[in-house]
């Protein structure tokens, strides 16, 4: 694996979402961590995408209430540990808009506009998902996310395997939304937990169906 090391990056805004880290232990728990933005573009960067994603702060998208259609600038840095991190690059910096999209954006769907503060991702809380929404119809929302997932896998030694996972945090009655498949939790020298959908329930509880 090739050391980090840090890009120059440039392309137009197709999606912003919450970045968020969630640990998992069986069925037992489901804790969300909102740790900052996951922003998502069509442009280039060093590296050759034309696609990439990246990483940034919560303070940095207050500071430049970045949006779709939005053409910024910046810099970032590869990542260190691919298995953990969803976003191309992270560690952010310079961002710079260079042309502001000042455009309505709720005919491409409701939920596009000022993104919400980790405050109101906390508060409301993620249900499972569709992996094939996440990609698709629902990519463009502010509701969606793509997770980094830490599974504990074994407590003794502090094991954990990590993988990527799609939630959502929009209203209960979006009529776009599926969970998807159940989610299988493992654990050291045990079949897996499956997660139904239970801690959904759990996770969104403080809201009700049509909030
Ligand atoms: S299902 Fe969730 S992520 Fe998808 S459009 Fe509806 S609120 Fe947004």
């Amino acid at each position: 694996m090739s050391e980090p090391y840090k890009l120059e990056w440039k392309g137009i805004i197709r999606s912003i979402q919450p970045r968020t880290r969630v640990w998992r232990y069986l069925t037992d728990n489901r804790t969300h961590y909102h740790i900052g933005y996951n922003i998502f573009l069509e442009g280039e960067c060093e590296e050759g995408l034309n696609a990439f994603s990246v990483a940034i702060s919560a303070r940095q998208q207050q500071k430049g209430m970045f949006r779709i259609g939005d053409i910024v600038q910046g810099t970032a840095w590869t990542k260190k540990y691919p298995q953990r991190e969803f976003a191309d690059y992270y560690k952010a910096g310079e961002i710079r808009v260079i042309e502001r999209n000042i455009q309505a954006m709720d005919s491409i769907c409701p939920w596009t506009g000022c993104i919400p503060s980790m405050e109101v991702y906390e508060e409301r809380g993620a249900r499972m998902l569709s992996m094939s929404l996440w990609k698709g119809k629902c990519f463009k929302c502010y509701y969606a996310a793509m997770a980094n997932v830490e599974i504990q896998w074994d407590f003794d030694r502090n094991i954990r395997k990590y993988r990527f996972e799609s939630f959502c945090y929009g209203p209960k009655t979006c009529k776009k939304y599926k969970p998807g498949k159940f989610r299988a939790v493992p654990y050291k020298n045990r079949d897996s937990a499956l997660d139904q959908g239970w801690l959904d329930e759990i996770c969104t509880g403080n809201r009700g169906w049509d909030d």
